[in-house]
């Protein structure tokens, strides 16, 4: 059995401002899905902390258990939707 990610498991926290990141993207390149993660404060320029996973797609539990996911948004709200094929 091979092993998996789940990138819910995942905590990304920010060096700069010392908070937890907020997935805010989904995409995906080649053989890996691609999470953005952003800073949500005004101690962070996004353009500047953005922090990009890369996940092998195979080892990638919760784009497959979730394939209709469209990325973005905490406590599941609507993100901008953002997915490239
Ligand atoms: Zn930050």
């Amino acid at each position: 059995m091979p092993d998996e990610i789940n990138i819910r498991n995942i905590s990304i926290k920010c060096g700069n401002c010392n908070t937890y990141q907020t997935l805010t993207a989904f995409s995906r390149r080649d053989e890996w899905n691609i999470y953005t993660y952003e800073c949500e404060n005004d101690t962070c320029d996004p353009s500047v902390t953005r922090t990009l996973v890369e996940v092998p797609r195979e080892m990638d539990s919760f784009a497959r258990r979730d394939p209709e996911w469209r990325g973005g948004g905490k406590h599941g709200e609507i993100g901008d939707g953002t997915l490239e094929e």
